[in-house]
C-alpha cells in the first residue's frame, strides 16, 4: 500500500526547513514503523539524540502541517504519530496489535456532496480513521 508517487523522504529543503540529522532521523523512524509511535518512542529510536523531546515534538507538528505525518489519538487517549505517504488518504488501525495501514482510496465524495446539500456547508476537508482487525490478527483470531 506504500506505492505512490510520493517520495519516501520528503524534501525538507523544498518545504523551507533546514535538513538536519534530527529531522531526517524522525522521518526515518516513522517510515520504519508499521504502527503509530509516541514522541518518546520516536525519540528513543533516533540514532542520535542531540535534541530533547520538545524539539522532536515541534518538528513533528511541522511534519503534520506538511502532510508528512499525522497524529492519531489512541483509545488509551495517548497521542501517537504515523507517517503519511500519499496526498489524500485515510488510515486504518488494527484494534488488536495497533498496526496501521494507509489507503489511497477515499470513496466519500458522493456522500460528502450529499452532506453539503443537507447542511448548507461547503466541506473543505475531512479526516477519517478506520478501526478493525488486520490480516495477521484476523488469521490468529
Ligand atoms: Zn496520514
Ligand atoms: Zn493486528
Ligand atoms: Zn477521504
Amino acid at each position: 500500500m506504500a506505492d505512490s508517487a510520493f517520495p519516501a523522504t520528503p524534501s525538507l529543503r523544498a518545504a523551507g526547513m533546514r535538513q538536519t540529522p534530527q529531522r531526517e532521523g524522525i522521518l526515518r523512524v516513522l517510515q520504519d514503523s508499521d504502527r503509530p509511535l509516541t514522541v518518546e518512542e520516536i525519540w528513543e529510536r533516533m540514532p542520535e539524540r542531540r535534541s530533547g523531546l520538545p524539539t522532536v515534538y515541534r518538528n513533528l507538528e511541522r511534519f503534520v502541517q506538511e502532510g508528512w505525518a499525522e497524529s492519531i489519538l489512541g483509545s488509551d487517549q495517548v497521542m501517537r504519530f504515523v507517517r503519511c505517504d500519499s496526498r489524500h488518504h485515510h488510515h486504518l488501525q488494527c484494534e488488536r496489535c495497533g498496526r496501521t495501514a494507509e489507503v489511497d482510496a477515499c470513496g466519500l465524495e458522493a456522500s460528502l456532496r450529499h452532506l453539503e446539500e443537507l447542511s448548507g456547508f461547503t466541506i473543505t476537508r475531512h479526516q477519517l480513521l478506520l478501526f478493525g482487525l488486520c490480516r495477521a490478527c484476523r488469521a490468529g483470531a
